[in-house]
């Protein structure tokens, strides 16, 4: 027995992996360097990323821009209590997070990780209202097929079926929830899309704190697409009713739609706003939670003023470090056009598999290809066909889909959809 296979039955019996079973884990495929797009397993084949690590990776592994500015932040302090103390790492990422999103948004809560932003957010906006005198405005309302995360808060406003936590449902906090968006991201607008949704904020928009939402883009409760209008209708309804806005930028953020932020294909802002994942370009955890003036200073207008949230990580100037770097790289690249080459290249690439009749709907925008099939995958068996040929993708459900480095180039990409091409192609899909 090699080395690697001691490892890799260590790992099996001992490790627990993303919603994975401990007694009959998905075979895991040992990986031991990454570098542009491409990952080195441990046998020494060469994967292209398809995944960015979900969905964080944006300028690929192993980059010298954000290895330098880990290096030099490491040098001079990894971590420092954020309690008391401060640091440039976080005052100039704040600077370059309050610049980029939406103008109202000028207050910046710098968290662990995109569920505990999500907790963080849905904190802001009861304590909101608690302060206000409103304290009977706690609950959310929130569209089906979403995802927001894994803790308590976050798991409430996922999916209650497809949001992978349906067994904890009688101990989570009850809320409102609206029929996913049935108008496609291009649909023609029909008022009768939001109808449900309007019915659910006018009933019961007196307990409503906030609306949470991901913007035009539901990720991991189905990688669904609607369209702007939709979203744009959601805060003209929050306003009527006097309801706190909260768009889940963790998926989405960072140019993955097309946009910097997908909040821009309407054109509007939230009241709150939660980013993570490619904050760092995939190299740490981090997120952040953005709010205006307005519920800051509603917040800060009651009692002590102080917001009840403080993890013992928050601030942490070394991932702040690599997240400044990542936002600047990103703004210095030309992103917009190679998302929008990704996009077109996907969008020849993945079409043809609507001919199948094992597939139920193919969609792009972006850098997000979707192929959606009629039934399930085999988790393991398709794994190591896009292995075997080559590809690092991890379908999930119906849906194999890729979400690239904003690096890749044409030719690397070409062979990722050929690999989802040729599987959806395959026998046993
Ligand atoms: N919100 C969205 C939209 C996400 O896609 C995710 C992660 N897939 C989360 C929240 C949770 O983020 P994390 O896994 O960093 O806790």
């Amino acid at each position: 027995m090699n080395e690697w296979q001691r490892a890799g039955e260590f790992d099996r019996d001992h490790l627990w992996h993303p919603y994975t079973s401990m007694r009959d884990p998905i075979p895991t495929y040992p990986v031991v360097s990454a570098e542009g797009v491409r990952l080195r397993l441990a046998d020494g084949r060469e994967l292209i990323d398809g995944m960015s690590s979900w969905w964080a990776a944006i300028h690929g592994y192993n980059h010298p821009v954000l290895n330098e500015a880990a290096c030099r932040q490491i040098a001079s302090m990894s971590h420092v209590m954020f309690g008391g103390l401060t640091h440039k790492p976080a005052i100039e990422l704040a600077r370059l997070l309050i610049d980029l999103t939406p103008e109202p948004l000028q207050k910046v809560f710098l968290c662990d990780s995109g569920s505990v932003s999500v907790e963080v957010a849905i904190k802001m906006a009861i304590q909101y209202w608690y302060a206000l005198g409103r304290p009977e405005k706690n609950r959310l309302l929130t569209i089906r097929s979403g995802y927001h995360g894994d803790t308590f808060g976050a798991m409430a406003v996922c999916d209650p079926i497809t949001g992978m936590h349906e067994m904890f449902s009688g101990l989570l906090q009850k809320h409102y929830f609206a029929e996913a968006p049935r108008c496609r991201f291009d649909a023609l607008w029909d008022e009768s899309y939001i109808i449900d949704f309007k019915n659910l904020i006018s009933t019961h928009h007196r307990e409503l704190a906030a609306v949470i939402l991901e913007p035009v883009v539901q990720g991991a409760g189905g990688m669904r697409f609607y369209a702007p209008r939709y979203l744009r209708r959601v805060r003209e309804l929050c306003d009527t009713y006097d309801v706190l806005l909260i768009l889940d930028e963790i998926a989405t953020g960072f140019g993955r739609t097309g946009v910097l932020f997908a909040c821009e294909h309407a054109d509007i802002a939230p009241d709150i706003m939660c980013l993570g994942k490619a904050l760092t370009g995939g190299y740490m955890s981090l997120a952040a939670t953005l709010t205006t003036e307005r519920i800051s200073e509603g917040i800060s207008g009651y009692g002590s003023g102080a917001f009840m949230h403080g993890p013992t990580f928050m601030g942490n100037p070394l991932a702040c470090a690599v997240a400044r770097a990542s936002v600047a790289l990103l703004c210095e690249s030309p992103w917009k056009e190679r998302v929008t080459a990704i996009e077109t290249c996907l969008r020849e690439a993945l079409m043809p598999c609507e001919k199948y009749p094992n597939v139920a709907d193919v969609r792009v925008l972006g850098a997000i290809g979707v192929v959606e099939l009629k039934k399930p995958v085999h988790m393991a068996s398709i794994q190591k066909r896009f292995v075997d040929k080559g590809v690092w993708l991890r379908p999930f459900g119906t849906r194999v889909y890729t979400m690239p480095p904003y690096c890749i180039e044409k030719d690397d990409l070409l062979r990722i959809a050929g690999a989802i091409v040729e599987a959806v192609e395959e026998e046993g899909l």
